[in-house]
């Protein structure tokens, strides 16, 4: 019987002989801090950001301090429900709600043989269409949420327990510096398509879970397989991972894990002198590539603050408490003066803040002004589009220089 979790679903679909493989669940540490970041976001709409701060793993306050929640999408508490658990039944196109604010366990505890389970982290109603919103964290590319199987999968959930056929999806991500949305509209067409796609894993999974040799499975590597359960036995990782080895080990252990890394050193060791010498060859005589593309020297500016003369600006535009960040340093980065920004501009009244690229820039502008920004030139040997406004890299001869008749 199909067993999947929608946060699976992506991985089931792209390679459906993942839940037919012996399962190895693991639990990284960045596993395990995003389900944090994700039950910390859950909890500011209905508790607040310094209450939800507080219930967070002690080990992890920190790093959830700097996630910037007042920058990004605000929901109304009022107008969602969270955490809400809902199982669908594939056969009939029927859908239930299990619970709200209940754990996964509990969801799949109460769910009937052959229902899907999912659980919404934000769901909310229109008079046409429903709202799903999913919390992620990390720093992976997620690609466009319209193709998102998740929230596809959760749209489809939703939108037959309301019997709706439009669901508005959405992904909300803190990140380093930027907090990161998506949405995405998907209409009937759109949701005919999941449960086509459901239906087709079902039958898809039926075949394969019957097979013989499981190993023997056709498998499709992909951006899905970082936290796949059955990648220790996964066939095509361990070709990878064994590639090298003297006796094929039978699955990734210690051992052969240990092997492989000193291998994979020997050959990283070579790859590095390889991409050195073409490097140094690309400086002199640029690659062109397919695309228009060319691998060769790329010069770009780098802009740095040079802090004493910046002082004055900075403790005029970011207040006097901006000193003690900034007392030890010569030099501070775009980046740096971006985190400054946005600790000012979250501790304004809601309602006053400015965005904080904009403050950024206007910032930039009064440093430029008062000549207090050092602009470097950074020369790197890489695979770029040549721009008609790029800045010319350094030759070999002075700048100006004739070249020799
Ligand atoms: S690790 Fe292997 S089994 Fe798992 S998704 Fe990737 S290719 Fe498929």
């Amino acid at each position: 019987m199909l067993e999947i979790s929608m946060s699976g679903l992506e991985r089931a679909i792209e390679c459906t002989a993942s839940l037919v493989l012996q399962q190895s669940p693991t639990q990284g540490a960045w596993a395990s801090y995003g389900h944090v970041v994700h039950a910390f976001l859950q909890r500011v709409p209905t508790m607040g950001r310094e209450a939800a701060l507080a219930a967070a793993p002690k080990e992890h306050q920190e790093a959830l301090e700097s996630i910037d929640v007042d920058a990004m999408q605000t929901l109304n508490a009022d107008g969602f429900a969270y955490e809400v658990a809902i199982a669908l039944d594939l056969d009939r196109m029927t859908a239930r709600e299990l619970g709200r604010g209940i754990s996964r366990d509990e969801a799949y505890r109460l769910k009937r043989p052959g229902e899907l389970v999912g659980t919404l982290d934000v769901l909310g109603t229109t008079s046409d269409a429903v709202i799903v919103i999913d919390y992620k964290s990390g720093f992976r590319d997620l690609g466009p949420v319209r193709e998102n199987w998740q929230l596809r999968g959760y749209a489809l959930l939703a939108a037959t327990l309301y019997g709706k056929r439009k669901a508005v999806v959405g992904i909300i991500r803190p990140g380093a510096l930027e907090p990161y949305f998506d949405s995405a509209e998907l209409g009937d067409i759109d949701l005919d398509v999941v449960e086509d796609a459901l239906t087709e894993l079902r039958t898809r999974y039926g075949h394969m879970a019957s097979h013989s040799e499981p190993t023997r499975l056709p498998t499709r590597q992909g951006r899905w397989c970082t936290f796949c359960p059955a990648f220790p036995f996964c066939p095509a990782k361990r070709a990878l991972v064994t590639m090298g080895f003297h006796a094929a080990s039978p699955m990734i252990d210690e051992e052969s894990a240990a092997m492989a890394l000193s291998n994979l050193e020997l050959l990283e060791e070579a790859t590095r002198k390889v991409r050195a010498a073409l490097e140094e060859y690309a400086v002199a005589h640029p690659v062109p590539l397919p695309n228009g593309w060319v691998y060769g020297v790329k010069v770009t500016a780098r802009k740095s603050i040079d802090v004493p003369k910046a002082r004055n600006i900075l403790e005029a535009e970011l207040g006097p408490e901006v000193r003690a960040a900034i007392v030890a340093e010569e030099r501070l980065s775009q980046a740096d003066l971006k985190r400054l920004v946005m600790k000012r501009v979250r501790d304004m009244p809601k309602g006053e803040r400015p965005a904080v690229s904009t403050e950024v820039r206007r910032i930039l502008d009064r440093l430029e002004q008062a000549r207090a920004l050092e602009v470097k030139k950074v020369q790197t040997v890489t695979r770029h589009k040549p721009s008609p406004w790029a800045i010319p890299a350094e030759t070999e001869g002075e700048a100006g220089e004739a070249a020799p008749e």
